[in-house]
């Protein structure tokens, strides 16, 4: 391959691609980074020039980049086999991994089912759980409760139980809205609630909308702890729980999305830990990897893999599966990324770095222009407002969030705000050091573009 100039692959990029989640008439207004290589928790230019990777390159880089065992494991399974299909055969790292993950994940969760991106491991569970409900002939649960502002995925299925009028209102037509039940946060943050109270409130609204239609639900989903996109809103302990008993009282499963928060990101290997909480599907993705290889997958209890055993001509198998589904290559990165979870005792590590970045947050938390620090694990929020007393937000033609990002990379880090709320995530290899660079680098940041 001859190598391209900066200048040739920013024309190129300019020319030939659609970025997404991006209004393309601001990118092509502005010169973009180019991303050549990586090492360790930096990302590195075309012209060399060193970022570190605050946002674990969209919330998956796990162990940082060019880890060895990882691009070991990919070069020693390129030398086997690259891809191979699931359909009508099975492959050895995809058996493998799914052992390996039924052993990690909370008890009642016992069969893998592969796919390929956190979006297509939402839609997987959903429609396990839709087919589940009429092979047990309960016909009117064909409804999902979901959290306002949830998000799942860009896919139209997920799209219905992460509805936002704002990304989806052109493809309201042909989605199915769940049933909405609003988070504490919205009721602490947008009404001036006690953490409490808040609390309280949110399980009065779940158990309104479950008794006006617990018998139409068929799950129940929700982002367990922190609902990430909506801009890391933290849910306090104990709603997890209640909302879990909920839906079993009314017959309906649960649902736990954890593309986000699995793999040691909230400081336990999965989210669903810090509360016991057993859910019959786990959506898992990003993380899986290590942040390698387009990889996900659902696990589901063995009370729902058993409902879809039947003689052939009944045609109760589930008819879903992509070209991808259970990828050596990317199954052979998973089983190396688990193997340095243990080698590295990397949850416990993540518990450590999480308290010592709680620490340095406190001075930025009391900064003018931040109204809320919202935190699990190594995986924050920090919600920039015009004044902090009143929390009044910042009007978003100031495109504050942007302006602080941009100021972020000028100092050698990268960012990617959700509005005007600056998310901090970064690879799970961070060292102390690092964590304090990176909100030092946010804090001068925001007093540049504030002050
Ligand atoms: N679920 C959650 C909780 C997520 O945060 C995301 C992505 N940010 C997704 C699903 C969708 O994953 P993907 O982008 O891999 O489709």
């Amino acid at each position: 391959m001859t190598h391209a100039t900066t200048a040739e692959l920013v024309a190129w990029d300019r020319q030939y691609v659609w970025h997404p989640f991006t209004q393309m008439q601001d990118w092509l207004a502005e010169t973009p980074l180019v991303i050549e290589r990586g090492e360790g928790n930096y990302l590195i230019d075309t012209d060399g020039r060193r970022y570190f990777d605050g946002v674990s390159s969209l919330w998956c880089n796990v162990h940082g980049h060019r880890k060895a065992e990882l691009d070991a494991a990919l070069r020693a399974q390129c030398d086997a086999i690259a891809h191979t299909t699931m359909l009508g055969l099975a492959n050895v790292p995809a058996t493998t991994l799914a052992r390996r993950l039924i052993e990690i994940a909370p008890a009642p969760l016992r069969r893998v089912f592969y796919s390929d991106a956190g979006a297509t491991a939402v839609e997987i569970a959903l429609k396990l759980a839709l087919q589940y409900c009429q092979l047990r002939g309960e016909t009117r649960r064909t409804r999902f409760v979901a959290l306002a502002e949830g998000y799942h995925g860009d896919t139209l299925g997920a799209v219905g139980v992460g509805y936002s009028e704002t990304f989806h209102r052109f493809f309201r037509p042909v989605v199915t809205p769940a049933l909405q039940i609003q988070p504490p946060h919205v009721f602490r943050w947008q009404r001036g609630e006690t953490p409490e109270r808040a609390l309280q409130l949110a399980l009065a609204d779940a158990e309104r909308v479950f008794a006006a239609h617990g018998d139409e639900v068929a799950a129940l989903i929700v982002e367990p702890l922190m609902q990430g996109a909506a801009g890391m809103w933290a849910q306090p302990l104990g709603y997890l729980p209640a909302l879990a008993a909920l839906a079993r009282r009314y017959g309906a499963l649960l649902i736990c999305d954890e593309v986000a928060t699995g793999f040691g990101r909230t400081g336990r290997m999965f989210a669903v830990e810090h509360e016991g909480v057993a859910p019959d599907l786990l959506c898992l993705g990003k993380g899986i990897t290590g942040g390698y290889l387009p990889l996900a997958a659902t696990l589901a209890s063995e009370a729902i893999f058993d409902a879809f055993l039947a003689p052939y001509e009944k045609f109760a198998a589930f008819f879903h599966g992509h070209t991808y589904t259970g990828n050596p290559l990317a199954c052979a990165v998973a089983l190396a990324n688990l193997d340095v979870f243990t080698t590295e005792n990397v949850v416990r590590r993540t518990g450590e770095r999480a308290c010592a970045l709680a620490g340095l947050l406190t001075d930025l938390a009391r900064h003018r222009h931040v109204g809320d620090v919202r935190q699990w694990g190594l995986m924050v929020g920090v919600e920039l407002v015009e004044d902090a007393a009143s929390r009044s937000p910042f009007d978003p033609v100031r495109r504050i969030g942007q302006l602080v990002v941009q100021a972020a990379r000028r100092r050698g880090v990268i960012l990617r705000p959700l509005g005007n709320v600056m998310i901090l995530m970064p690879p799970l290899s961070v060292t102390g050091l690092e964590l304090k660079l990176l909100v030092e680098v946010l804090h001068e940041s925001i007093q540049e573009v504030t002050s």
